[in-house]
């Protein structure tokens, strides 16, 4: 079996966290150290490491990821006045967490300096 990402985990229940919708492909929960006052991550069941690794086969999970970020806009009631969607993508992109997940971040105006770090400059 493969090893268990921390989404994984989260995913199984098996380790706490604000889960705000949840069906086969799909788990929504907030984000432990939210940069808005909305900030939710869309994870897919499957454990795909990162944007690089999709294949042509996961294109309609993608879709759902989008569609499913959009439909827990509207339902907060965030949607009409905007929102950001962000994948980030390996190390140079900020990515902390093997597993992919689309950030969910609104409620506020954002600025665009979100996920910038010092430590980027490699
Ligand atoms: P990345 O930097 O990989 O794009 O984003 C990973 C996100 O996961 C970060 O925003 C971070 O705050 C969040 N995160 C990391 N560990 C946990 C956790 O244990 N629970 C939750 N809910 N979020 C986490």
């Amino acid at each position: 079996m493969a090893e268990q990402t921390l989404f994984t985990k989260i995913i199984n229940h098996e380790i706490p966290a604000d889960i705000r919708y949840q069906d086969d492909d799909v788990t929504v929960f907030a984000d432990i150290n939210p940069r808005a006052k909305v900030h939710l991550l869309v994870v897919p069941t499957k454990a795909i490491a990162s944007i690089n690794d999709l294949t042509d086969d996961d294109a309609l999970l993608v879709g759902k990821l989008v569609l499913t970020a959009k439909k827990m806009a509207e339902d907060l009631g965030i949607a009409a006045d905007g929102y950001r969607l962000i994948f980030n993508v390996g190390r140079h992109g900020g990515q902390a967490v093997p597993h992919i997940h689309l950030h969910l971040l609104g409620g506020e105006p954002l600025g665009f300096g979100g996920f910038a770090t010092k430590a980027a400059s490699k």
